[in-house]
């Protein structure tokens, strides 16, 4: 049998390791193994969201991609892993089975957290993926077909939304929804006199951690010149049908709201179990070795740089997969692995028609070609991975 090299989760990180690895790993098999059938393009999700473009065009089906690269497809669900046996188990079509790897790649992602929040999950609408975005555009259409037939204090409370959450995607999300309302507005499919108000909850002191002041400062300001609400330093502690409780004490009304405060590691056991960091995720050396034959990178993992995790971006995570791919040709052929060293080069944040560019943490502008720019290199990015 061929040496296998095993990859669980194809999104950034796993699927280009897969390609990589298989345009150069002759002689061995490259399997990619997916809950879903299609690769995702998250940083395009935000976009369809609100009506930009397409729903359909921000996913690859797998198989496709696997013909095209030369490495084998699995749709399935892993469960475990068995380290002693090596082999991941998985359940696929209904029954459960062991799929035997030399080397592991775990790189199956994080999903949305709700920190045991009362009412988050239950009340509160994900965005992680095309059926989220549809199932959040439909309540919101839902909201305020219901707005435009009521009238007084339950018009004003259907009009109230929130995104909870001013991270990045928290923030492009709460002007997406402002989008997508705007676009059925003018094509006729809600009343155009119904003026939703927005509210952005963010439970640490400000939005946008870990991200440049001057990045913030542009944010906040179009946060206001937009008329978003932010609370800043107010976490969330309960959620119950139209309202939101918040440290403090407030409540604010939400007839509709967006998720958007947290990951945490997608679960796969590891057996027996290895180090985690805080909050779950694998801990790795340099190589992103778990162990001698499993690798963990992406959000899922735990890489830490000087100490720091490093920020759970697809930015990175495409940085980490040519590093990974060539730690994984180098165990193969008994050499020395290469440390990762994650680089920020820049951040784009769009803020609906407008956004903010920063270069190197060192010049920010606020412009509208922030939305073209971050087009045209996402654009270059998805052939580089789908070649469409
Ligand atoms: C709405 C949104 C917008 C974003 N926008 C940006 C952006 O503009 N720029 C940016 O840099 N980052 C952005 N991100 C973050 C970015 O998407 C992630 O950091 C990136 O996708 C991480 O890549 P990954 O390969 O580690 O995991 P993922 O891309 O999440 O892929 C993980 C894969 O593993 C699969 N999987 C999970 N569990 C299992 C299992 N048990 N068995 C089998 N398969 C499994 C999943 O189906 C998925 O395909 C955004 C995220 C979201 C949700």
């Amino acid at each position: 049998m061929k040496t296998r090299i095993l990859i669980i989760g194809g999104g950034f990180v796993g699927l280009r390791t897969a390609q990589l690895l298989s345009r150069q790993c002759n002689g061995y098999e490259v399997m990619l193994v997916d809950k879903k059938r299609e690769f995702l393009f998250t940083p395009w999700l935000v976009d369809a969201f609100a009506g930009e473009m397409k729903l359909e065009n921000v996913t690859v089906e797998f198989p496709e991609l696997a013909k095209q690269d030369g490495f084998t497809f699995l749709q399935a669900e892993a469960l475990y892993v068995n380290r002693n046996t090596k082999a991941v188990h998985v359940s696929r079509n209904g029954a459960e089975e062991d799929v035997p790897y030399d080397l592991l790649v775990l790189s199956h992602g994080a999903r949305t957290c709700y920190y045991d929040i009362p009412g988050a999950q239950e009340l509160s609408y994900p965005l992680k993926n095309p059926k989220d975005a549809e199932r959040a555009q439909n309540a919101i259409l839902d909201v305020l077909a219901r707005a435009s037939k009521a009238s007084g204090a339950e018009r004003e409370r259907l009009l109230s939304m929130a995104v909870v959450g001013a991270g990045p995607t928290g923030i492009e999300s709460v002007f997406a929804i402002k989008q997508f309302i705007n676009h059925q507005q003018k094509a006729g499919k809600i009343d155009a006199e119904l003026k939703p108000r927005f509210h952005l909850i963010q439970g640490a002191p400000q939005i946008l951690p870990g991200f440049p002041d001057s990045v913030v400062r542009h944010a906040n300001t179009e946060l206001d010149r937009q008329g978003i609400q932010t609370l800043t330093g107010e976490a969330v502690t309960k959620v119950e049908p139209g309202v939101i409780h918040t440290v403090s004490g407030k409540t604010i009304p939400a007839s509709f709201i967006l998720w958007s405060a947290g990951i945490e590691p997608c679960p796969i056991d590891i057996r027996p179990p290895v180090v985690m960091e805080r909050g779950g995720y694998p801990a790795v050396d340099n190589y992103f070795r778990i162990d001698p034959s499993i690798f963990c990178a992406g959000d899922v993992s735990g890489f830490r740089m000087k100490g720091a995790p490093v920020p759970k971006t697809a930015q990175t995570a495409m940085q980490m997969a040519p590093v990974l791919a060539g730690n994984i040709l180098r165990t193969l052929a008994g050499k020395k692995l290469k440390p990762f060293r994650a680089g920020q080069k820049g951040v784009v944040i769009t803020l609906g028609d407008t956004g903010v560019i920063s270069l190197k943490h060192a010049l920010t502008i606020k412009t509208k070609l922030a939305v073209p720019l971050r087009n045209a290199f996402y654009l270059l990015r998805f052939k580089q991975m789908t070649r469409r």
